[in-house]
């Protein structure tokens, strides 16, 4: 996860603990260090923060469920009882995971208005600098979810008047190979969002003619690509528009 992750959101973290997928470049590592309220709620075992839980109410806005950890990982025990009390509420809800197994796990309990965020920094292998599930593990997992939502919808059995969203999330984005864009494509999720690295934590990046490539590649072929600021920062000369607009609102059919 990143700090101010995305606009137009109130962020909210009822999840607890460490997290399970240790990502050398997470934004937590240095809040952690320098602010021990911080490093005191995002270590040990997986538990409610009941206080932060509760912030979720009233209706119309959009919640960012889980910015500080996981909490699809080690706090996945905790997921009956957020969803119990998302559902209660009429908001907009982006829940975020590099585990999409985890998506799958709770697929019909999520509530209406629901976006599904899964990371997917690169196709490649990146298992010196995090833990999570791998490309491959996120990519097929989300190729069921997306039928899976598909098959709910139709049925009946979920109680959705708008199905869950499925975004992916390309940050930091990372070397990646020349299949990347087609295998993203082939996933057709309804939302991509691009960022870089903003801590500096000098990670293998592609080059600007592959993040330009990328990009065009996406925005043909995808309905809503947008484009963080950190992705300005480490690409200055990138020749597109700043994403700007309060996308989560967009419902779908
Ligand atoms: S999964 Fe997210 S919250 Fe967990 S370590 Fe990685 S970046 Fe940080």
């Amino acid at each position: 996860m990143g700090k101010l992750m995305y606009p137009y959101v109130t962020t909210v973290n009822p999840g607890s603990g460490s997290c399970e997928y240790q990502c050398e470049f997470c934004y937590m590592n240095e809040l952690k260090r320098n602010f021990s309220d911080v490093r005191k709620k995002y270590s040990g075992v997986a538990r409610m923060d009941d206080k932060a839980l509760k912030k979720i109410c009233g209706s119309g806005k959009v919640y960012f469920v889980g910015s500080g950890v996981d909490l699809f990982g080690y706090q996945i025990s905790l997921m009956p009882e957020i969803l119990e009390r998302c559902c209660q509420y009429d908001n907009y809800y982006i829940f975020h995971t590099k585990n999409s197994y985890g998506f799958d796990r709770f697929l019909s309990k999520f509530p209406d208005k629901t976006i599904l965020a899964v990371t997917i920094e690169s196709d490649e292998d990146m298992n010196l600098i995090s833990v999570a599930p791998e490309f491959l593990v996120r990519f097929l997992c989300l190729t069921g979810i997306k039928r899976r939502i598909k098959n709910l919808t139709n049925s009946g059995a979920a109680n959705w008047t708008i199905k869950p969203r499925v975004m992916i999330t390309i940050e930091p984005i990372m070397k990646f190979t020349a299949r990347f864009a087609e295998q993203l494509i082939e996933l057709a999720p309804d939302i991509v969002v691009i960022g870089a690295d903003s801590g500096k934590h000098d990670l293998p990046e592609p080059s600007f003619e592959e993040v330009r490539e990328l990009i065009d590649a996406l925005t043909a072929a995808l309905p809503y690509v947008r484009l963080k600021d950190t992705l300005f920062d480490r690409y200055p000369e990138l020749p597109y528009e700043r994403w700007t607009d309060d996308i989560w609102r967009i419902n779908n059919e």
